[in-house]
């Protein structure tokens, strides 16, 4: 048995995520979890929102909300929608934890204590009216290189020329609209990244089993242009960690918080801390899974993540954990995820462009977004959502391949023999041959799950419940029972097993219809099937079953016309 540490990108607080989100992070998070855990291994899935930052503070002014209230409310959505999901999180956690905050603080002065942070003297904008330094993307003024009216000080979004705050002609405040703006010093920590960087270019070096997706892109940020570059660790705001050393104060960082680039990443190691608070473990309990001086040099620490989120990953909270000094776990190994594309377009929260996660569950059960999105999966390039392709692959894989074969053999069951696996018959050539099979197949499903392989590990495992109804298309009880009662009873028996072995094996893709087909069996034996012939013999003759409720519909075309013009517009 081993034991693995999951985590999946944080989301950010404000507001609901959208398909493209929950395929490339947190849905095959929990695939890996639930798999693992399936095999006897010890799990530990963390995911937390992130809380901190300025779109925070400006999404609870605008619901007219303290800005900790708004956070406390968006994270029960977010975590009632991950319910309704089924992921299977062991802790979702927060960032504005008093975890994370020491934590943080902690860092930070183990960083210092190192040599590892510059203070830096920079002018930024400050806000008269609103009495704060804006964040250059709340300045916006006239572009001074297309004259387009409503440019951001970080680049203008009509000639998408790169600015400074400073270049803007006429700049005002997007807050308040305020004009009576002017520069003051300001002073910042920097994490001294440069200086970390050969022994973090030597760590991406040592990870060559990892996806060429994810190390590309960490040697790009290491390697291109002036290399990797100092990172600014504070932010004048008033909503996130204050800026301290460790327990001390920081002098002339007062009023300051640690940018939220800093903190969130150290939610990962905090959220195993709430873990424990929430369920009555003592500190040892966590650390066992995150210090490697304290029980976690057994742990295998997998993240899983969308490719925007990899260099911070790579790099930056590494950089955090190596440049501590202590003996915190680094992560194993990284799955990183392309984009999801919707219907010709992207998906896009700030557009309100695609379909959004509670919108999803409001039309169907999470189970035919489970298993569409993680057997479409954008690992080796980006895919596309369309509801045409989504209709025609649930009706087939679900609907016509795996609930025709359990709702078929049950049905007939109870017709022919009542409500109980009829006895008599044995296994023929046909019977072992079918064990072969499933057995190889089994080996190729679990290669691929082990592997992270998430597209084609949905494929092997179709792969098996295919072979399940080529079996009973071969033998056809439903003739045989005529001539062969005896032998009829035999099929059934190994088909009623075989829905046993769906369901376990299928449980992590389609958690809510694998929980179906056991109640229907009247079993709660979730063990692997590691010997297939064995595993079709685990429910004996006289073994009571119920015919379960259709486990997926098919969707319509009126269904998919309807959607696809619901969700054609912007969500309002
Ligand atoms: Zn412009």
């Amino acid at each position: 048995m081993a034991r693995i540490l999951i985590t999946s990108a944080i989301p950010y607080i404000n507001g609901i995520k959208h398909l493209g989100n929950l395929v490339g992070s947190q849905l095959p998070a929990d695939l890996y979890a639930r798999y693992m855990r399936a095999r006897g291994h010890e799990v530990l899935f963390l995911c937390a929102t992130d809380e901190h930052g300025t779109p925070s503070e400006l999404a609870a002014a605008k619901a007219g909300k303290p800005v900790d209230v708004y956070c406390a409310e968006m994270h029960a959505v977010q975590a009632g929608i991950a319910r309704g999901f089924r992921l299977s999180f062991d802790h979702f956690g927060r960032s504005s934890s008093a975890r994370n905050r020491v934590l943080t603080q902690h860092f930070a002065g183990a960083l210092d204590a190192a040599g590892l942070i510059a203070e830096v003297v920079q002018q930024q904008v400050f806000s008269i009216a609103d009495n704060r330094f804006l964040p250059d993307r709340y300045i916006t003024g006239t572009c001074p290189n297309c004259g387009y009216t409503a440019a951001r000080g970080d680049q203008c979004e009509n000639c998408t020329k790169q600015l400074d705050p400073t270049d803007l002609i006429n700049p005002r405040s997007t807050i308040s609209g305020s004009t009576d703006l002017e520069l003051r010093d300001t002073r910042h920590l920097f994490l001294r990244q440069r200086a970390l960087r050969d022994r973090l270019s030597a760590w991406i070096d040592s990870k060559t089993e990892w996806p060429v997706l994810t190390t590309s892109i960490a040697r790009k940020w290491l390697n291109d242009g002036d290399g990797l570059q100092d990172r600014g660790i504070t932010r004048d705001l008033f909503w996130g960690v204050p800026v301290r050393k460790g327990t001390e104060v920081w002098p002339g960082m007062e009023g300051k918080v640690f940018y939220v680039w800093f903190d969130a990443p150290i939610e990962y190691i905090a959220c195993a801390a709430e873990w424990a608070d929430a369920t009555g473990q003592p500190d040892a309990a966590w650390q066992r899974w995150w210090r490697t001086d304290l029980g976690a040099d057994d742990v295998r620490y997998v993240q899983f993540m969308g490719k925007d989120n990899v260099p911070f990953h790579t790099l930056s909270f590494p950089a955090t954990i190596m440049g501590s000094g202590e003996p915190w776990k680094l992560v194993d190994y990284i799955k990183s995820f392309n984009y999801l594309n919707y219907d010709g377009g992207q998906f896009s929260t700030s557009a309100g462009r695609g379909v959004f996660m509670d919108q999803a569950l409001s039309i169907l059960p999470s189970d035919y977004w489970r298993w569409w999105l993680l057997s479409h999966a954008p690992e080796n390039s980006d895919s596309e959502f369309t509801w045409a392709n989504f209709q025609t692959d649930v009706n087939k894989d679900l609907a016509d391949v795996l609930g025709n074969l359990v709702s078929r053999v049950t049905k007939f069951a109870v017709a022919k023999f009542g409500d109980t696996l009829p006895a008599g018959g044995a296994w023929g050539a046909r019977e072992m041959r079918l064990v072969a099979d499933l057995t190889a197949g089994l080996a190729a499903f679990e290669a691929m799950m082990d592997a992270m392989e998430v597209r084609k590990a949905a494929a092997e495992l179709r792969a098996l419940w295919v072979l399940g109804n080529e079996y009973l298309q071969a033998v056809a009880p439903w003739t045989v029972v005529k001539t062969d009662p005896e032998q009829a009873a035999a099929m059934i028996r190994l088909a009623m097993n075989l829905i046993r072995v769906f369901a376990v094996t299928s449980q992590p893709f389609i958690p809510d219809a694998a929980e179906a087909m056991l109640a229907a069996l009247r079993t709660d034996d979730w063990s692997w099937p590691a010997d297939m012939a064995q595993a079709l013999l685990t429910l004996p003759a006289g073994h009571g079953f119920a015919v379960p409720e259709n486990l997926f519909r098919k969707i319509t075309d009126e269904e998919r016309v309807d959607w696809q013009t619901r969700f054609s517009g912007a969500r309002t």
